[in-house]
């Protein structure tokens, strides 16, 4: 039996897709030499002031329309004061007892089950700088370095209440928030440059217990994978030492790829600790009522609303519109596709894109915003296979000319290949005598009673015509000779 619950908590920190930093005009594209990057705000010269980036606010916006939170019509910037070499200020401009976002939620699906994760609020403040050390490339060599690229750069930190059960429920959780943010268009969610870092807060306690057991807090999970395995080893690290009388401390731990293992980094610091106070620096935040309706005149269709559309118009499997929902780009070429197929193909469409497209998709490591066949070329292969023009098999000989641009539409391929199916009755029933003379071992066994000798003598007919022979007709036409 199961005796302990897990409880988890996450807060995320998202980079916003802004062109200028948070608070000053420099720029936040990822990769420059170190401190290029930087100016006198983001170094913290004395004197200098912090000027709000409006865009930063509007992705703020546009998050709390999208979980259904409450955007709070006045927000508050607020110093949280700590020391660090990657800190100039001293401070790092934060939101403290008023956030922007206020509330919310985010629907999550493990296997077969839908949870909804409540969201506690989702506050604006800047990131820090990064102490880069001899191995972190070839700057400062033999030395340790500042680099200030990065302090200044517009962050959301999305909080959750301690809603997840389990790390698949975290991991679930995550992926959603991921997914999200890419398709409202705030983040570009790349996680090996930062983009998208979340902290998992883990306790565990006996089942029926009410109150919250201690919770160690694993910092900077940078992969999906790195999540689980550290939530999992923390899981039973826990539960391990609470078992064997130990006591767990409030801590922040750090997960080591390497080892697979949660390692304590310091006992954590209250609130308190951090001296917040109002920053005179900047005025109270005001969203009025108009800058918000002006936000969600512009968002997109949410990922739920469109998978319940897609099973609605399309009739797809829920399971279909979920991996087509999977981005705001690939919905948008599903969609496309069909358009141009016509609606009665909407699940082959769905097949082709989901399976087909999206293995070569992966196996060439392309996004499918850039996918070398169009969805336009795809919906007019599609439309060949369902008119009979083609068998699926040929359509995928079709598919590969398409990809490697032989040429710009699905029927100028099949003219020019003459891979046209072959229906004519005539010419089918000529290469089924043919097939039947040329076989009687085959036939032999067939009027023996086995099956299989039938689909021996299909395959016989589909090679002979190098698979153009319509495969249906073959069989059907075949049944009728043998009878
Ligand atoms: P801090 O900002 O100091 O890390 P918060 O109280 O804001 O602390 O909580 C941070 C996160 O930890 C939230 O996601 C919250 O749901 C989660 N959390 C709080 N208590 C627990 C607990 N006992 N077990 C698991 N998660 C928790
Ligand atoms: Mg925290």
């Amino acid at each position: 039996m199961k005796e302990w619950e897990v409880v988890i908590g996450i807060e995320t920190h998202a980079q916003l897709s802004t062109q200028s930093k948070i608070f000053s005009g420099s720029s936040t594209a990822f990769g420059a030499a170190p401190n290029l990057q930087a100016n006198a705000v983001d170094i913290a010269l004395p004197g200098v002031l912090p000027v709000l980036n409006k865009v930063a606010v509007d992705c703020a916006i546009r998050f709390g329309l999208a979980v259904g939170a409450e955007i709070a019509p006045r927000s508050v910037f607020a110093r949280k004061n700590y020391f660090y070499p990657d800190l100039p200020k001293g401070y790092q401009i934060s939101q403290y007892e008023l956030p922007v976002v206020l509330g919310g939620q985010l629907k999550i699906h493990v296997g077969d089950i839908e949870k909804t994760v409540h969201l506690t609020r989702a506050h604006l403040e800047e990131d820090a700088g990064k102490s880069l050390h001899e191995q972190s490339g070839h700057h400062f060599q033999g030395r340790s370095g500042i680099d200030l690229n990065r302090a200044g750069t517009p962050l959301l930190e999305i909080v959750t209440e301690p809603d997840m059960r389990s790390a698949a429920e975290a991991v679930a959780y995550a992926r959603a928030l991921h997914a999200l943010l890419r398709w409202i268009g705030i983040c570009d969610g790349n996680m090996q440059e930062g983009s998208f870092r979340c902290d998992a807060n883990v306790s565990v306690r006996r089942f029926g217990q009410a109150q919250l057991g201690i919770r160690r807090e694993i910092k900077n999970l940078n992969s999906f994978r790195f999540m689980q395995q550290a939530i999992d080893y923390e899981v039973q690290w826990q539960i391990a030492t609470l078992e064997d009388g130990g006591g767990i401390e409030q801590a922040t731990v750090l997960f080591d790829p390497g080892s697979g293992e949660t390692r304590a980094m310091r006992t954590k610091e209250d609130a308190h600790d951090y001296r917040y106070f109002p920053d005179p620096d900047l005025p109270p935040l005001l969203i009025d009522r108009q800058w918000v309706e002006q936000i969600r005149s512009q968002m997109p269709e949410l990922p739920n609303a469109r998978r319940e559309r897609l099973v609605a118009d399309y009739g797809l499997s829920p399971y279909d519109a979920k991996v087509l929902t999977a981005s705001l780009e690939l919905a948008t070429y599903y969609e496309a596709a069909v358009a141009t197929a016509g609606r009665a193909n909407a699940k082959t469409c769905a097949n082709w894109v989901t399976v087909e497209l999206a293995a070569r998709l992966n196996k060439e490591d392309h996004e499918v915003g850039c996918s070398p066949v169009s969805a336009r070329q795809l919906g007019e292969l599609v439309a060949r296979i369902a008119d009979g023009t083609i068998s699926t098999n040929i359509a995928r000989k079709v598919f590969d000319a398409l990809w490697n641009g032989d040429a710009d539409s699905a029927d100028e391929i099949i003219a020019k290949q003459g891979w046209h199916q072959i229906t004519d009755h005539d010419a089918l029933e000529t290469l089924i005598d043919e097939v039947l003379a040329g076989n009687p071992g085959m036939v032999t066994e067939f009027r023996a009673g086995k099956e299989k000798a039938f689909n021996a003598l299909v395959g016989q007919a589909m090679k002979a015509t190098r698979g153009q022979a319509n495969p249906q007709r073959v069989s059907d036409l075949l049944r009728k000779k043998l009878a």
